[in-house]
């Protein structure tokens, strides 16, 4: 492709065209050096058009009902004027090559709705490598002048916390099932939340999900707050009847222009900004100094080494610096 071809993509994607705009995600999740580097001039042509939408993450262990959740949330948002993308990190699939969130259609409604936009999760790569994709997926469909922009997550640990640092507000969503053990939800994950949502407010569920509701709120309190000031609203939700949908997607709204209000949101963007640059920095760092033929080469002597004792790992590590900043004389 020509530099001509690159910027009518970004025309394109501009123009709001999807097909345009999936192509620029295929463009970026490629770790093709030559797409890499194309990805970049995209990305920084499209910058003054992105910034524009409400990110939120939103994860939950698998089973809780998140993709119904997101799928009754984002038709309830398309409904209400907005255009909604949702993107997914899925690390089953950067580990295993499948993916937990991937292989069931999903969302079916809201993916043929002209105002919404799924992305599934990239399919390769290490979570990090998934997370800076999605981080740039987020700008592109800002860019593509999507107002919501959705990080689905499975709750599984590290990537909630991938997650909570693409977004602006991350919402849990939780399962009827109480009790002391909190469903296992790990107090870091409990952290992150802005917002938890019980799911599963219906039926003989119904009772249960107030009890898991109550349960939360007061486990909340005993938590490190997230911001200085903030109350962690906990609610509940029936993806299957819609009740508490418009409610959840008010709070989001609310907590959102809370942010704005109390000057959190342009600070917080820009340190996640940072931090991805840093963590762009590292990546490449190590890739390259993996990838040098002159570390390569004592590589396995220095590992030996580390391994039976005879060097420490401090003094192999100098050594593998400075071969590959070549001041090892
Ligand atoms: P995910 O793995 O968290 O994305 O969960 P899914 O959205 O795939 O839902 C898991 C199961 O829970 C499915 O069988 C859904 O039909 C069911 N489910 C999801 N939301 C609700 C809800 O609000 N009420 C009830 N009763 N079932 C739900």
């Amino acid at each position: 492709m020509t530099r001509e071809d690159d910027s009518a993509l970004a025309e394109a994607v501009q123009a709001g065209d999807r097909r345009a705009l999936a192509r620029a995600i295929t463009l970026i999740e490629s770790t093709r050096p030559d797409h890499r580097a194309r990805a970049r001039v995209l990305l920084d042509g499209l910058l003054p058009a992105t910034n524009g939408s409400i990110r939120v993450g939103v994860s939950g262990a698998p089973g809780a009902g998140k993709s119904s959740l997101i799928e009754a949330l984002g038709l309830h948002v398309v409904a209400a004027g907005h255009s909604v993308a949702v993107l997914a990190v899925d690390p089953s699939s950067a580990r295993s090559g499948g993916s937990i969130l991937g292989d069931k259609t999903r969302m079916a409604d809201l993916g043929r709705h002209p105002e919404a936009y799924i992305r599934p999760s990239p399919t390769s790569g290490t979570l990090g490598g998934v997370a800076r994709r999605t981080r740039e997926a987020v700008l592109l469909c800002e860019a593509a002048g999507f107002d919501v922009v959705l990080v689905e997550t499975v709750g599984v640990g590290q990537s909630e916390v991938a997650v909570a640092d693409l977004v602006d507000l991350f919402v849990l969503v939780a399962s009827p099932a109480g009790g002391d053990e909190l469903q296992g939800i790990k107090r870091g994950i409990m952290e992150l939340a802005d917002l938890i949502v019980v799911n599963k407010a219906d039926g003989d569920l119904a009772d249960a999900a107030q009890r898991a509701c109550a349960d939360l709120r007061n486990a909340v309190h005993l938590l490190h707050p997230k911001r200085p000031g903030w109350e962690v609203e906990v609610r509940t939700s029936s993806a299957v009847t819609g009740t508490g949908v418009a409610e959840l997607w008010e709070a989001v709204v609310a907590a959102h222009q809370r942010l704005r209000d109390h000057g959190v949101l342009a600070p917080l963007r820009a340190r996640q900004a940072q931090a991805a640059m840093w963590s762009e920095v590292t990546d490449e760092l190590l890739d390259r100094l993996r990838s040098d033929a002159g570390v390569r080469a004592h590589l396995t002597e220095l590992e030996a080494a580390v391994a039976d004792g005879t060097m420490s790992p401090t003094a192999a590590a100098q050594r593998v610096l400075e071969r590959f900043l070549g001041t090892d004389g």
